[in-house]
Order: structure tokens, then sequence, then C-alpha cells
């Protein structure tokens, strides 16, 4: 296989920003004329999470994943862990070489330096073949909000936000490469363009970049990753309402339903904004799916506050929900509060609650039985090819008999039920 030497794979826990680090770097090492390897890799790169007590746990486990699968490998280990415990990463792991989040291009030149060659300056559209058919595009990075219970401006503070112009040439050559979804990606993806300094004439913001990328010609379909429930504005509603290649899918990370934990957690707005926001999202785009991460047993919270919690879940109907027991960091302000909940009480909590997202995301799904939605076919599991649909539920397609479908393709098709994981 050529020269063992240039041989790399790359291990990614945690988010879409994570994800699109790894494929940066992933990039860089390949148009340098590295090649990405499953096994017996000369190098393996763990770029990790540390957002919570068990992805930190996912993390040791993975290093040493990597370490079973590529006994020869250096291993570098990258991303939150590091970046936010550098001590604890250093001393707890056998890793041979850290970086911070911010140190890509220190990874990528370590790597090629390490064959002699020249050092790289990686470019972001370099090389993208073999990339999914769901293209994370990263266009911002950093948040400074300090949530109380969020470790991400400990360890992604520096604001950054991609040109415009650079974005759409990379979606160019994603869509070149055989991407057939760009999904735009940040850590706080309202802040994009907030990092520029001349805030007067400051023409880079999330819906010009949203422009400009649809309007780049032959594009089959765009997502938001997630956006704050405080940064929904209605120029970005009409661009979802008029583009029907513009998925009609947020996600609003809601948290709590108690406005005195929603001020505690130090989140923007209250409840009843929450639900403002949702209104003018459904009067706007009625069918539009809806979907929301809350975090159970935050320190103080009572069970009328998860009362709250729950009333809100049932009004708002979310199309998906995703849980998130509390986890404490000891950096952050909310491991220093009082009144912090027993964890037999918080899975309690988020065992009811999940219930709820489970009920709410059938009864989204069931609206769309016997109509057309359409599916972006990615891969093919025992006998069915799965599909994304504009609404961000899998839909099954059956592949028997079926040789007109494969992955990549988009086909419009009437969902015949939900989605397993969410039956009874
Ligand atoms: S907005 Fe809050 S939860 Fe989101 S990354 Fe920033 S600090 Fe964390």
């Amino acid at each position: 296989m050529g020269n063992k030497k240039l041989l790399f794979n790359i291990y990614t826990l945690g988010c879409k920003v994570n994800q699109c680090d790894s494929a940066e770097i992933s990039r860089s090492l390949r148009g340098a004329g590295f090649k990405v390897v499953e096994k017996n890799a000369a190098w393996a790169i763990v770029n990790s999470c540390a957002v919570t007590a068990t992805a930190i746990r996912k993390t040791r486990q993975m290093i040493a994943k990597a370490r079973r699968e590529n006994p020869e490998a250096k291993i570098v280990l990258s991303g939150c862990w590091p970046s936010a415990y550098w001590s604890e990463a250093k001393k707890n792991s056998s890793c041979a070489y850290f970086f911070k989040v911010n140190e890509r291009k220190k990874i990528v030149n370590l790597i090629v330096g390490s064959q002699g060659q020249t050092k790289l300056e990686p470019t972001a559209c370099a090389c993208l073949i073999g990339q999914k058919i769901r293209y994370f595009l990263k266009v911002q990075d950093g948040c400074q909000q300090f949530c109380t219970y969020c470790l991400v401006p400990y360890v992604r503070s520096r604001l950054w936000s991609k040109p415009i112009k650079q974005a759409v040439l990379e979606v160019k050559s994603a869509l070149q490469a055989g991407a057939k979804e760009i999904v735009i990606s940040g850590t706080h993806l309202g802040w994009y363009g907030k990092d520029k300094k001349d805030k007067k004439h400051n023409t880079q913001n999330l819906t010009a970049l949203v422009k400009a990328i649809l309007a780049v010609p032959g594009l089959p379909r765009l997502r938001l990753s997630s956006l704050e429930p405080n940064e929904v504005s209605d120029e970005l509603l009409d661009l979802v309402k008029k583009n029907h290649n513009f998925c009609p899918f947020f996600h609003l990370p809601l948290q709590a339903g108690s406005d005195r934990v929603l001020k505690a957690m130090g989140r923007p707005y209250s409840a009843q904004e929450y639900i403002r926001v949702i209104s003018r999202i459904r009067k706007k785009i009625p069918l539009a799916a809806v979907s929301a991460d809350i975090i159970v047993g935050f320190p103080g919270e009572t069970e009328k506050d998860f009362t709250a919690t729950l009333s809100l879940v049932k009004k708002i109907k979310f199309s998906r929900l995703h849980v998130f027991p509390f986890s404490t960091h000891e950096k952050t302000a909310a491991s220093r509060f009082p009144e912090q909940i027993d964890n037999r009480e918080i899975k309690k909590r988020a065992d009811i609650i999940r219930r709820l997202g489970l009920a709410s995301a059938r009864e989204y799904q069931n609206k769309f039985i016997n109509r057309s939605v359409q599916v972006l076919i990615e891969k093919k599991i025992a006998g069915a090819y799965i599909g994304k649909s504009e609404y961000y539920f899998n839909v099954p397609i059956k592949a028997k008999g079926n040789k007109l479908v494969k992955s990549g393709d988009l086909v419009i098709v009437p969902p015949r039920g939900i989605e397993p994981r969410f039956r009874e």
C-alpha cells in the first residue's frame, strides 16, 4: 500500500463543528498526499469532546480503540478535552501529542513535517473528494454567551466567521464532489459575522450568507444546523418559505420551560418568548420541523420548574427532542451553584421527558404518512434505503426490486410509517 508513513485515521467525537474540524484536517492531509485508512495507520488523531463527563469517558475509550486499531501509530489528541483540561488530558491519556481546538494547522504541519515536506498552509477547499452526501459547511466558530452550564466559551471563545465568498466557493466544490445537501454549521450560528470589526459597514450576516448560498446554481438542498431561539429573523423565515430547497427545519435549543431556570442558566429569553418564536415559524411554515435540546436536573430545578418544562414541551409538540441530564464542569458557573440535584432524580426526570419527546416525534411524523416528502438517500441497511426528509426524519424505502434508487438520489415519496426508533 505505498508509503505506510503516509497513512492516517481520524476518530471524531461530539458536535458537528468537531466533525467539520476533523474534515478540515483530513482534507489538508489528503491534499498533501496522505491517505485515510481504517486501521494500521501511522498517525491516529482523536478529536475529542468534553461537553459532559460521559463525553470525556467516551474520548478515553476512543483513544484505546485508536491504539488497538493502529498499534504502531503516533496518537494525537485534539479538540475540547485538552483545550478545557490540559493537564488532566495529558496525565490521563497515553497520547504522543496534544493540541487545542484552534490548533488544526499545527496538527497538519506536524504530520506533514514528519515526512520532511514543507509545512503546509491548509486551505478549506483542498481536495473535497470523498465527502459525504450531506456536507457540513463550517462557517462560524466561537461563543462568548457564557450560559452558566456550558463549557464551549472556555474552549472556543475566539469568534471567527468564514467570508461569504469563501463559503460559496466551498459549496461549489462540495457539490462538484457529489454533496447533495449543505448543512450550515457553527458553534453559535446567529453570531455569524459578529467578529467583523467594522460593525457599521458589516454586510456579513447569516441571512446574507444564506442568500449567497441559495444563489449557487443547481444547489439541491440547504439546511441550518442549529440556531438560538432569539436569533430567528423574519427574513430568514421568508427565505425558508420561498425556497423549496431550503429545508423547513429549525433546531432551537430550549433547555428549560421555567423562567427561573432559564434565568439561572443565563439563557436570553423567557418561556413565553420561545413560544412566540415557534408561533412565528408555524404561521409562515405550518409543517416546519422544530426540534430542541432540554437539560434536566439543572441545580435548583424544583418539581414545579420541571412541570413547567413538561407543559411547554407538551404545548409545542416538537418534531424531535434531545434530552441531556445535567452534568457539571468545574469551570462553569453552574458547577458552583447550590442545590445540585441528586443523580437518581435527574435520571427519573430525563426518562419522563424523553418519553414525552418520543410521543411528540411520533405525532409529528404521523402527519406525513401518505403525504409526499423529499428524501435524500444516504445508505442501504437491511434491505432498505434510508434517507433524510427535508423535515429531518429518516424515511426507509424498500430496496428489493427498486433499481431506480441509489445513494445520493433525491426522491419524492410518501412515508409509509414513522421512523422505527420512534415507534412505541
Ligand atoms: S449559546 Fe450558550 S449553550 Fe450555546 S455555545 Fe454559547 S454558551 Fe454554550
